[in-house]
This record gives C-alpha cells, sequence and structure tokens, in this order.
C-alpha cells in the first residue's frame, strides 16, 4: 500500500514526523519546570466493593486539559512523556498533588479508603522514589497508609533487585503497593512472589471481553486465582457491565473499577459518586472461595 501511493506516501510520513516533533517541543517546553499547576490536573476514578457498590478508594489520574491535539489521551500522552523523560518530574508532581488532595477525597469517600498513584518505571531508576514520597507526605500532611503507588511490571525489568527494595522500604512506611495493568506485560510468574505487593490490579483487556471470549475469561479466572494464592487482593480494572461485575464476584474478585461505578471525575465531583448496589445477590462467592 506504502509502495503503492508512492511520493504522497512520504509526505504523509514526514508530515507526520514533523507532527511527532512539534508534538514533543510543545511537552518539553509546556510541561517543563514550574508552570505544571497551571497546565496538569488529577481526575479521580473510585474503586468499589463489587458486592454493595462501597466505596473503598480511588486512583489519581492524569490530565492535561488544554493539550494540544491529541495529546489529551493519556494513551497518547504518557509514551511520550516517557520517551522525552518529562515522566520523572511529572510524576513527582502526581505524587505530591494526590497527596495534597488526600484529605478532600477521603473526607468524601471515607477514611478508611486508600489513595493510589500511578508510577513510572522512570520514577524507580531516575529518582529517589522513597525520598520523594517522604517529601510529598511531609509536605502536604498526607498519610502513608492512605497512599498506595500502582507500578506496572516493567518497573521490575531494569534494575529488579533495587526496585525491590525501594518497594519494601515503602511498604515499611506503611504505604502499599499494586501491580498494574497485570497480565499484559511480561509476567514473570516466579517473581510475582518475590515482589513485595499489596494488590494485582487485573488489566481492562481482560474484564473488556469478559463473558465474550472464553481464553480472556480463563486468563481472567487464573489471574483471580493467583492473586488468592499468593494472598494478594484482586481488583478488576474497566468493569463497564453489571454481567461482568457479578461474574468477577462469583469469580473471587471483588475488588473492582470502571465505568459501571464511575467515570474518573475532577476532585469536586467526586462526591456525586453513586453507589452502585447490586442488581441481585451473589452468594457463591463465599462458598467457592474459601480460603485455601
Ligand atoms: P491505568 O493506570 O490502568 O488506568 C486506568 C485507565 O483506564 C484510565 O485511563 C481510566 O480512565 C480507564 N478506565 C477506567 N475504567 C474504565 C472502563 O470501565 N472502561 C474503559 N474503556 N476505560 C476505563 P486514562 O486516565 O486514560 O489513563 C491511561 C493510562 O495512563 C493509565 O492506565 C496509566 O497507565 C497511565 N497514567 C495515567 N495517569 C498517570 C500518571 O499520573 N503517571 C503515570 N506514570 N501514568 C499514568
Ligand atoms: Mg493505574
Ligand atoms: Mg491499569
Ligand atoms: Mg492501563
Amino acid at each position: 500500500d506504502a509502495k503503492r501511493s508512492g511520493r504522497h506516501t512520504w509526505k504523509c510520513y514526514s508530515a507526520e514526523m514533523h507532527a511527532t516533533a512539534m508534538a514533543r517541543l510543545t511537552v518539553l517546553t509546556r510541561l517543563s519546570g514550574s508552570n505544571l499547576d497551571n497546565e496538569l490536573a488529577l481526575a479521580w476514578q473510585t474503586q468499589h466493593a463489587g458486592a454493595d457498590g462501597a466505596t473503598i478508594g480511588a486512583e489519581a489520574l492524569l490530565r492535561w486539559p488544554s493539550a494540544p491535539g491529541d495529546l489529551g489521551s493519556n494513551d497518547r500522552l504518557i509514551p511520550l512523556l516517557e520517551e522525552t523523560g518529562a515522566i520523572v518530574q511529572i510524576g513527582q508532581w502526581v505524587l505530591r498533588e494526590a497527596c495534597r488532595q488526600q484529605r478532600l477525597v477521603l473526607d468524601t469517600i471515607g477514611h478508611g479508603c486508600r489513595l493510589s498513584v500511578n508510577v513510572s518505571a522512570q520514577q524507580l531508576v531516575h529518582t529517589d522514589l522513597v525520598a520523594d514520597v517522604r517529601q510529598a507526605l511531609a509536605e502536604t500532611g498526607a498519610s502513608a497508609s492512605a497512599l498506595e503507588l500502582e507500578l506496572t511490571e516493567s518497573a521490575f525489568m531494569h534494575e529488579p533487585e533495587r526496585a525491590i527494595r525501594t518497594l519494601h522500604e515503602l511498604r515499611a512506611m506503611g504505604v502499599s503497593i499494586a501491580l498494574d495493568d497485570f497480565g499484559t506485560g511480561y509476567s514473570n510468574l516466579t517473581y510475582l512472589s518475590r515482589l513485595p505487593l499489596d494488590k494485582i490490579k487485573i488489566d481492562r483487556h481482560f474484564t473488556c471481553t469478559l463473558l465474550q471470549d472464553d481464553v480472556d475469561t480463563s486468563i481472567c479466572r487464573s489471574i483471580i486465582f493467583l492473586a488468592r494464592s499468593l494472598n494478594l487482593e484482586a481488583v478488576a480494572e474497566g468493569v463497564e457491565t453489571d454481567r461482568q461485575r457479578s461474574w468477577l464476584l462469583d469469580a473471587g474478585c471483588s475488588a473492582m473499577q470502571g465505568y459501571f461505578f464511575s467515570r474518573p471525575v475532577p476532585v469536586e465531583e467526586v462526591r456525586h459518586v453513586r453507589r452502585v448496589p447490586p442488581a441481585a445477590p451473589t452468594d457463591q462467592s463465599s462458598v467457592l472461595w474459601e480460603p485455601l
């Protein structure tokens, strides 16, 4: 196809390259230095108990409201921030801002909740994450035991031993650790048992094809089983329907996050998140999932 359209394709390609270079430049100029407070914001997506819809936590998600072009989407923005290295500084901003808003969110959804922050693998490599967390907590007065960090498997690829040490230090401070997007990365199962984790988040990909795709349904069931075997909590991401909710609950995954419960919202709208009652009682789960 590219060959057939010949010179025309080259022009498009070069225009695209130019657009990418411009996007990179925009990111580097607008998202650097002291203007992050003016550019960036957080959205909060609540997490719920699948059984009764009770709010059990919330995740902070990066937003760039005045982003140029298609960089308003994290699927485009985050990879660019990773590529340019800007994610390190922006990650520090996210951490501090989430800690700053912690009190307000907990006042709204309950003080027993945990609030999670996504951390890039680069933050483990290029900054002292423990020092950053300490500083964010000290500056904002936020509580370590209400803070959770979400990391992906990529965080353990570069310097696994160092990453593991860092996580041990964070947990000693009372911070909890969730493994995000589980099942999509280079899941190394022997490794998994060595990582100091509290939670595994089942990637949205598996949840969204639940009950449609047999393989994904089996994978989902296996991840839940694996989490239980390792004494970790499983949290399903991307729960959009009541059928998914009740399947997950029956399969032994009680913690959930997704549009079925709430979309990510600005901090002042968190109080409007409704508590979703279950459509029908599901009593099987407790029978099927007695402690192993
Ligand atoms: P994630 O951490 O797995 O976050 C969940 C993503 O799924 C969010 O997308 C959320 O809006 C979306 N989502 C939640 N429920 C549903 C649902 O029911 N259906 C569908 N279709 N989507 C749902 P978002 O906000 O665009 O973020 C995408 C990714 O960007 C995040 O995935 C995370 O990997 C990354 N990210 C977001 N904020 C940060 C951050 O502050 N730092 C870093 N390093 N990464 C971040
Ligand atoms: Mg996450
Ligand atoms: Mg995820
Ligand atoms: Mg994701």
